[in-house]
């Protein structure tokens, strides 16, 4: 298994290559390559990201079958099932990156925003749940920002949420904290621009990375 660093900068320049309209085209791999899969899987990457449906993980980083292990829940919220599905990634494949991948435009930060500017009450409990997930970081931020745009003020919360859900996978799970501290683990956080197709770390990246 490659090393944390080594898959940054693999979902770095696949990055590029997407954004530069010169994606591999991976995701449509032979069948021959996908049966060499059958198996087992060995994903380089786990990525924790967000149902919307501008934003799909292999795509933004042209990678293909058994190259990412990805999360999507609206919101990228972490809750119990998230936490176990990195764990079970980390602890059975040996991948030893998490990116907590938000993205610009976010309905479900925006949807938070919303209620909790008191313009919108969530009506289901399960999509509340959701929003709950969401709230504190958004709360934390209009209380430091006072009269700040609309515009600026989900880009921010879209940031702030990303961080909650890294510390919160960092911090809410005994075996990924374990594993971040004696044996490679890193979580980073980041967002994707729907504007530019560009995905940028911004998040707990190890040092002159
Ligand atoms: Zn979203």
């Amino acid at each position: 298994m490659i090393d944390a660093i080594e898959a940054l900068a693999r979902l770095r320049e696949g990055n590029r290559r997407f954004a530069a309209n010169r994606s591999a085209a991976k995701a449509l791999e032979s069948r021959a390559s996908r049966t060499q899969l059958v198996a087992g899987q060995e994903p380089f990457a786990i990525i924790l990201g967000c149902s919307d449906s501008r934003v799909p993980a292999e795509l933004v980083f042209d990678q293909g079958f058994g190259d990412l292990f990805v999360i999507r829940v609206a919101g990228n919220i972490v809750a119990p099932s998230q936490i176990g599905s990195v764990e079970f990634a980390a602890a059975r494949f040996g991948t030893r990156l998490v990116v907590v991948l938000g993205h610009s435009q976010c309905g479900a930060v925006a949807a938070t925003l919303e209620e909790v500017l008191g313009r919108t009450t969530t009506e289901s409990k399960n999509l509340r749940s959701i929003v709950d997930r969401i709230r504190p970081a958004v709360e934390d931020l209009l209380a430091g920002s006072r009269g700040t745009d609309s515009e600026a003020l989900i880009r921010e919360a879209v940031l702030a949420n990303v961080r909650a859900s890294v510390r919160q996978l960092r911090h809410g799970s005994a075996l990924l904290e374990r594993l971040t501290l004696t044996d490679g683990l890193v979580v980073v956080g980041a967002k994707y621009s729907l504007e530019t197709g560009v995905v940028s770390f911004f998040e707990g990246v190890p040092d002159g990375r």
